[in-house]
C-alpha cells in the first residue's frame, strides 16, 4: 500500500523548504495545502504569535465519530544550517550535499504521517479519529507543543515521530531537564592597588564547583556546566561570573533534589564570601516513563509485528514534544524515524526506514 516513490518525492520536496525554528511559514503553508487536499479539517493555532514565530502549529483532523482518537505528530522546524538543502540519493540513502543538515529530523516523521494519510484515503481504510499536529519551534525549547492545547482535542494516545534509531524503536522513557544561568556577583577592585577590597567571583564559583555534583551522577541523572563567562581585565578583581548549567534525570524527584542541593551549595559559598547569587535555573521540560505493559506500547508492538519489524522499548537522553504531551496527561510515545547523525552536516536517512515507518503507522491506524 505504501508508495515508495511518492513517499521519497514528498520527503525531498520538504527538505528543500527551509524551516529554521520560528521561521516555519513556508513549511506550514505546504502542509496546510496537503492536509486540505487529503480532506482533513485543517487549522493553525496561535503558537507562532505566542512564541514570536511566523507560523503556528499546523493541525489536521480526520474525523471518525465514536472511534478512538489518536494523535500523530512531528515537528516542522530544523536546526541550522538549513537555508539551501540539496538532497542527494546514493544507494537508497538520502543525505545532504554536505553543506547543510538534511532535515530528516523531523521531516522524515512528517513524510511518514503524510504517506499514512494518503494510504488511508486511497484504500478507503477504516480508521480511528486522527489528529495530526505539525509543531513549530521544537528545536529551541519545545515551544509549539508547550503552546498546543492538546487537552481540547480529547486524544487517547499520542504517537510522536521524532527519535533517531531504526523504526521499531519505541521511546517510553525520557528525562526531565533543568537549565539556566547561575550568576555570582562579587565586587570589583583594582587588582594591584587594593585587591583586598574586591570579591573575586571566579574564586567564589570555584569553591562552589568543587562541592556540587557534576557529570554522571547515577544511571539516570547527569549535570553539566557548559559555558563560563566572566571578567574584564587582568587588573580588575573579577566582579561577576555567569555559569550555564543544565541537569537531567529520568526521575523528576531526583532532578528536583539535585538542583535544590546545587543551589543551596552556591548560596552557602556566596554567603561565606559576601557575594550575591542569582539563579534562574528552571525545569525546562518534565520527564516521562511508561511501562511496557501499557496499551499504547502494545499498539505499536502489534503494528510492528504485523509488518515484520522487530520492536523494542528504550529510553532517550533528550527531550521532545513527547515529554510535553505526557505532562499534559496524554499518554504518548516517541517512535524512531531512522534519521541518523542528526544536527550535523553528515545527517542521512535510509529510504527503507521511511517506508518501514510508514508501514508501522498504517498498521497502527488499521488497529
Ligand atoms: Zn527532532
Amino acid at each position: 500500500m505504501i508508495k515508495k516513490d511518492r513517499l521519497v518525492e514528498n520527503f525531498l520536496d520538504m527538505v528543500k523548504i527551509s524551516s529554521p525554528s520560528k521561521n516555519e511559514r513556508a513549511m506550514g503553508d505546504y502542509l496546510l495545502k496537503i492536509l486540505k487536499e487529503l480532506g482533513l479539517e485543517v487549522r493553525e493555532d496561535n503558537a507562532g504569535e505566542v512564541n514570536g514565530g511566523n507560523c503556528g502549529n499546523i493541525i489536521g483532523i480526520l474525523r471518525a465519530p465514536g472511534k478512538k482518537r489518536l494523535l500523530f505528530s512531528a515537528h516542522m522546524d530544523t536546526v541550522v544550517p538549513c537555508e539551501k538543502v540539496v538532497p542527494v540519493i546514493e544507494n537508497d540513502i538520502i543525505k545532504s550535499d554536505g553543506t547543510s543538515i538534511l532535515g530528516g529530523d523531523d521531516k522524515g516523521g512528517i513524510a511518514a504521517i503524510i504517506e499514512m494519510l494518503r494510504v488511508i484515503k486511497e484504500n478507503n481504510l477504516d480508521h480511528p479519529e486522527i489528529v495530526v499536529v505539525f509543531s513549530m519551534g521544537e528545536e529551541i525549547g519545545l515551544l509549539g507543543s508547550k503552546s498546543f492545547d492538546i487537552n481540547s482535542y480529547g486524544v487517547d494516545f499520542g504517537f510522536i515521530l521524532d527519535s533517531s534509531g531504526k523504526p521499531g524503536k519505541i521511546i517510553t522513557k525520557a528525562p526531565s531537564a533543568a537549565r539556566g544561568k547561575i550568576t555570582i556577583i562579587g565586587k570589583p577592585a583594582h587588582a594591584g592597588i587594593s585587591p583586598e577590597n574586591g570579591i573575586n567571583a571566579l574564586t567564589v564559583a570555584a569553591h562552589a564547583i568543587t562541592k556540587i555534583k557534576l557529570g554522571r551522577i547515577d544511571a539516570e541523572t547527569t549535570s553539566n556546566i557548559g559555558v563560563v563567562k566572566g571578567g574584564q581585565a587582568t587588573n580588575i578583581v573579577m566582579p561577576s561570573i555567569e555559569l550555564d548549567y543544565e541537569a537531567r534525570s529520568l526521575s523528576n524527584e531526583k532532578l528536583n533534589t539535585l538542583i535544590n542541593e546545587t543551589f543551596d551549595i552556591f548560596q552557602k559559598v556566596c554567603n561565606e564570601f559576601g557575594a550575591i547569587l542569582e539563579n534562574n535555573v528552571k525545569i525546562e521540560y518534565p520527564g516521562f516513563s511508561l511501562e511496557d505493559c501499557e496499551e499504547i506500547v502494545k499498539i505499536v508492538k502489534t503494528a510492528c509485528e504485523k509488518v515484520g519489524i522487530k520492536s523494542e522499548t528504550a529510553s532517550s537522553g533528550g527531550g521532545s514534544d513527547t515529554n510535553i504531551y505526557n505532562s499534559k496527561g496524554v499518554k504518548s510515545v516517541n517512535l524512531a524515524v531512522g534519521m541518523t547523525k542528526v544536527h550535523t552536516l553528515e545527517e542521512y536517512i535510509e529510504i527503507k526506514d521511511l517506508v518501514d515507518l510508514s508501514k508501522i503507522l498504517v498498521e497502527i491506524v488499521k488497529g
